[in-house]
């Protein structure tokens, strides 16, 4: 819908809305709400109003385009937040802390990641269920969620060699698109993939299949059709006008109202603070309340509504209503060495023959290790001696622990090396950080953002006799290991001149170097852990905060651990999954994996065809 179109609907949904009980009201029209949103009001029995803080971007390239992805952080459309200072990250000087960019728009952050699109291995998500005692979230219920989400077209044929790909573990009629990119850097596929191979890394496959290691093309969330980014946004555009479906731009929700303050509470509706209209209050009203607000913004909106830990809110001037002292706890950013990647110095020979072909140039060759692979044998080994010794760590709930501890000796992704680039650089990245920190308010302005701590790089343990900070000492040892594995394997060895920073430093020189150049990977999780209340849990298998009645939380929030996944993914099929379950129809339905997959599913067996030199319009 075009803006003067939108606003004419909202402006009527304003006047109306006041005086009607929604079905649904939802906080945030993100990568989670909006997507939900979409599914809940296909049934046009269903009454659905989505408050969104933020305003309609989707018209602007720098959403739609996807080589100008990035290009939103620092607009209007992104509430260009900040951590508290982070005392144990050097983050290329800022006294460690971090920018906290968040989609504040239609779409949420959908509008202005990387579009990375990809599913967690099933071992990871079998956990939930296994060791968390999540009934129903495992890696069946969760990647049926994420097939419903998706159309997934197959390569390019060009490049159908370099990107393995299995139709049968993608989707074929979701509103979120799915594509490989259409060229490869010859780098890629002549130098780092052969080289990965021959150093004993696995050989690429579709990492959709339930094993998300080695070395692939990860899929972007794009429309072929066009070549524009796909997301939330998109999906809402593509039903729109629903008589069913409203949204409200500008519309901050700062509190839920309550019907029943005795326990259960029974919630009436969602408070909101309208930002166009000279910050006037007003509240619509619900059946069910569902916040998907994102990391930051969920946490808040429950503490503000006297939900959390009694210390917290009084200290903000919030009375408690609900004592939930999870509420804000386990939020997670995996550090990444972002502020410099890792660059592979070629020589004069192999320069000249690393070319891209096409006139895009987002690349995505994204290799997630399992840590027996990123560490030598005797670094493997000592940490393991340590993990078999330890079963609880200060600041990490047990539960968490011991799902770490099962995806280290299980073989899981643990480290990744992100190869983004047009040129031989790569990115690690501690996929899963031991450190945890909080989203705690320190003002009952709702306008006022909490404090946004995780805490990075906090956890220090001892190995063989020697205190480390572990997140670091990780991605440390991890990076020079692969990058001195890779640099001394052919074909790489006789491609480049060296390494920056040089593999052959001491670990001592690489650790400093790897220090100095980490901070965020914005792929922040967690605030209202999915997880039985006394392991630290705000939601419940369904969703449901503790001690409410119809108060529900549906965003990259509710993790219960980091995902080794990058986590739009995960909350896609959140999202349709929570739809599920709002619809009383348990995601899966008991088919088997063959009978969730349509025979018939065309687009995820044809090839997408792109328009010829397209850029988004
Ligand atoms: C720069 C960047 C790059 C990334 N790249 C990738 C990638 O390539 N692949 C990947 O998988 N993941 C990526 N991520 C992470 C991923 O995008 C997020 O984890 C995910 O989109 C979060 O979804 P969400 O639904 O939890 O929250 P959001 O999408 O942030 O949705 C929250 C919504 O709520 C609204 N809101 C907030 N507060 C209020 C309020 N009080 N009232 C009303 N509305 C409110 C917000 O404006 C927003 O629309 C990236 C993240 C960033 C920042």
């Amino acid at each position: 819908m075009r803006i003067g179109m939108l606003a004419t609907v909202l402006w009527a949904t304003l006047t109306a809305c006041q005086n009607v009980t929604y079905d649904y009201v939802i906080a945030g029209a993100g990568t989670a709400g909006l997507l939900l949103a979409v599914v809940l009001s296909e049934n046009p029995d269903v009454s659905v109003m989505v408050l969104e803080a933020g305003n309609d971007a989707r018209h602007q390239s720098n959403v739609t385009d996807p080589e100008r992805r990035g290009t939103i952080q620092h607009t209007q459309y992104d509430w260009g937040l900040e951590s508290t200072l982070q005392p144990y990250l050097y983050a290329n000087g800022t006294g460690g802390s971090q920018y906290v960019p968040r989609g504040k728009t239609i779409g949420g952050t959908s509008a202005m990641n990387w579009m990375i699109h990809n599913e967690n291995s099933r071992i990871q998500l079998d956990i939930w269920e296994s060791l968390l005692n999540l009934t129903g979230w495992n890696w069946t219920s969760m990647s049926t969620a994420f097939r419903e989400s998706e159309t997934m077209f197959g390569p390019p044929a060009a490049e159908a060699e370099d990107l393995p790909y299995n139709a049968s573990f993608h989707g074929g009629a979701g509103p979120i698109c799915s594509i490989f990119q259409r060229s490869v850097y010859t780098f890629f596929s002549n130098c780092v993939q052969p080289s990965l191979v021959n150093a004993g890394y696995e050989t690429p496959h579709d990492g959709n299949n339930g094993n998300a290691n080695g070395p692939n093309f990860l899929p972007f969330a794009v429309c072929p059709q066009n070549y524009t980014r796909s997301y939330s946004g998109s999906a809402y555009t593509a039903i729109e006008p629903r008589p069913n479906l409203h949204i409200l731009e500008s519309a901050h929700v700062s509190r839920i109202t309550w019907n029943s303050t005795q326990t259960p509470l029974t919630a009436s509706g969602l408070e909101y603070i309208d930002t166009a209209a000279g910050n006037a209050t007003s509240t619509v009203h619900a059946r069910e309340i569902i916040l998907s607000a994102g990391i930051v913004y969920s946490p808040q909106i429950l503490q503000l509504s006297g939900i959390g830990d009694p210390f917290v809110l009084s200290a903000a001037g919030v009375d408690t209503l609900l004592n939930l002292s999870s509420v804000g706890t386990s939020l997670r950013d995996p550090p990444m060495t972002n502020y410099w990647p890792i660059s592979f110095q070629l020589n004069e020979t192999a320069a000249a023959s690393a070319n891209l072909t096409g006139n895009e140039y987002i690349q995505n060759l994204i290799d997630l290790e399992p840590a027996s692979q990123m560490l030598s044998p005797e670094d493997y080994e000592m940490a393991s001696t340590w993990l078999n010794s330890t079963s609880s760590i200060p600041g990490l709930a047990d539960a968490q622990f011991a799902v770490f501890k099962h995806l280290w000796f299980t073989e899981q992704p643990l480290i990744e090396m992100a190869w983004q680039y047009t040129v031989a650089n790569v990115t690690p990245y501690n996929l899963i950080p031991l450190s945890q920190g909080t989203v705690h308010i320190n003002s009952s302005d709702p306008l006022h953002p909490p404090a946004i701590d995780p805490n990075y790089n906090s956890v220090n343990v001892t190995l063989n006799g020697t205190e480390v900070q572990w997140d670091m000492w990780f991605l440390a040892k991890a990076s020079q290991y692969y990058v001195t594995r890779l640099a001394t394997t052919e074909p790489m060895a006789s491609m480049i001149t060296g390494t920056m920073p040089d593999y052959r430093l001491s670990f001592e020189e690489w650790y400093d170097a790897i220090f100095e150049w980490t901070g965020s990977s914005q792929h922040l999780t967690g605030g209202n852990p999915m997880l039985p209340r006394e392991a630290g849990g705000v939601v419940d298998t369904e969703l449901l905060v503790y001690g409410t009645k119809n108060v529900r939380v549906v965003d990259g929030s509710v993790f219960p651990y980091q995902p080794s996944a990058h986590p739009m993914g995960v909350t896609y099929a959140l999202a349709v999954r929570a739809a599920r379950i709002l619809q009383g129809m348990p995601c899966g339905g008991g088919l088997t994996m063959t009978e969730q997959l349509p025979a018939s599913n065309v687009s995820a067996s044809a090839t997408a065809m792109f328009p010829m030199n397209s850029r988004a319009v």
